[in-house]
């Protein structure tokens, strides 16, 4: 099969670095990838919301599968784009349509379809400008911390959590009169705040049928402790250590199965990742939000644990055959940790060749930010490559990803230094 990647991050790298391992894999290509993908695939230079560039590459090359890394394509539709053109629809794509996609592009689409599964999440109101001053008395109701989230996309800066009642209501305004985060705060949902310990968890489907895939933890915050900004990550480990088989019964049962169902019942088709953030509060768990595609960098820890051929995955997918499938995880534990830009998640300088990647050993190195300049990897990004292990426990295995960064350098090269210590 030809097969096309979209996207460039290190997820992007991981699931290249995974599909080249099939022997169905004849070609890769990566849109527009990165140096990571470039060492093993194809890069091709193109926009992934540009559909009109990725037909044309489609045909010219004879791809047989578009495997979509990011969200933006798929809440734009990338999926019915492909069903609705007589020369495309042939083609596989990895990733749900339109309609199903709105479970991320629209956290108020996702609340109501949680509730209307009796799922469980937090409770929930949203509102619009002309309902702001509802949205004042919902307040006045609930108790600090108080959760906003912008409906819409906001590139994962959309949700904030207040300690105050009176800056709630300044930021509410400021979302949905002053456009705070422009269209995507056209809505609001106001939610009841869950206190617990967050894990996510990854489910494939084919619209019909489930697996579910290893879970993993990530760290969202930039400094150690968990501290300062939030980041794109700055490391995951998977499995969780605290999300007992016990635990795990409990999210196929009151989480995974009514989601796939209700899916069904909605008649939204979905062939793809569904990315589940859960909250343990005491001993239940709560969904937090759907994504419509992998985590980054939960991909680079989830992926390398599984056995199967993902490419023989994908195709089941697309044939809706998942059932056929059985998933064979590595029981051995990974870990990752980004190195990001000094600076990230604000202002930060690119360009700066990555030295050492020769001297690494038992890591792979998934590229993120990086890319290829006059024969050397500079960095391109704020989150610039992450350091992934394998260990017998966890505590193994970050060992050797912290053991391996420090033969790494480029300037002002950043890590967390705690990931997974708090497990
Ligand atoms: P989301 O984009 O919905 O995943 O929210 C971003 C982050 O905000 C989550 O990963 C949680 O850490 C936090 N968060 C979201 N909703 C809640 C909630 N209801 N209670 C507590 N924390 C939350």
């Amino acid at each position: 099969m030809t097969i096309l990647i979209l996207g460039s991050g290190g997820r992007e790298h991981t699931f290249a670095w995974k599909i080249v391992q099939s022997p169905l894999c004849q070609k890769l290509f990566v849109a527009p990838g990165n140096s990571g993908t470039a060492e093993i695939a194809e890069n091709i230079d193109l926009k992934v919301t540009n559909f009109e560039a990725i037909k044309k590459l489609v045909l010219e090359k004879q791809i047989d599968m578009v495997v979509v890394g990011p969200e933006d394509p798929l809440v734009q539709g990338i999926h019915d784009f492909f069903l609705n053109d007589e020369a495309l629809k042939h083609v596989a794509v990895i990733g749900p349509q339109k309609a199903a996609a709105q479970l991320e592009g629209s956290k108020e689409f996702a609340k109501q379809f949680l509730c209307r599964h009796n799922i469980p999440t937090a409770a929930y109101q949203s509102f619009d400008a002309s309902s702001l001053e509802s949205g004042y008395e919902f307040l006045e109701t609930l108790t600090a911390p108080y959760v906003l989230k912008a409906d819409g996309l906001a590139a994962g800066k959309g949700v904030l959590i207040l300690n105050d009642l009176n800056e709630a209501k300044a930021e509410l305004k400021s979302m949905l009169v002053d456009a705070k985060f422009g269209a995507a705060s056209t809505k609001v949902v106001i939610e009841e705040f869950l206190d617990g310990i967050e894990l996510s968890c990854f489910v494939l489907t084919d619209g019909k049928n489930y697996k579910i895939l290893p879970t993993a933890k990530d760290y969202k915050r930039i400094g150690e402790g968990d501290t300062g900004l939030n980041t794109g990550g700055m490391g995951a480990v998977s499995p969780v250590p605290f999300a007992t088989e016990s635990f795990l019964n409990k999210i196929e049962e009151r989480i995974v199965k009514p989601t796939v169902v209700g899916l069904q019942k909605d008649g939204l088709d979905y062939k793809g990742f569904i990315f589940i953030g859960i909250i343990k509060v005491g001993d239940d768990p709560k969904v937090i939000e759907y994504n419509v595609r992998m985590g980054d960098p939960e991909t680079e820890v989830v992926v390398p644990r599984l056995k199967n051929d993902l490419v023989e995955i994908f195709q089941a997918i697309a044939n809706q055959q998942l059932d056929k499938i059985t998933i064979d995880i590595d029981e051995r534990a990974a870990t990752t940790v980004m190195l990001v830009s000094g600076g990230y998640p604000e202002s930060y300088e690119k360009g700066k060749e990555i030295t050492g990647l020769e001297n690494l050993t038992e890591v792979i190195p998934f590229h993120a930010g990086a890319v290829l300049k006059d024969g050397k990897v500079v960095t391109s990004g704020g989150r610039v490559m992450a350091i992934t292990a394998f260990g017998n426990t966890y505590q193994e295995a970050i060992k050797k990803s912290y053991q391996n960064i420090e033969r790494l350098h480029f300037d002002k090269m950043y890590y967390r230094k705690d990931i997974g210590f708090d497990l």
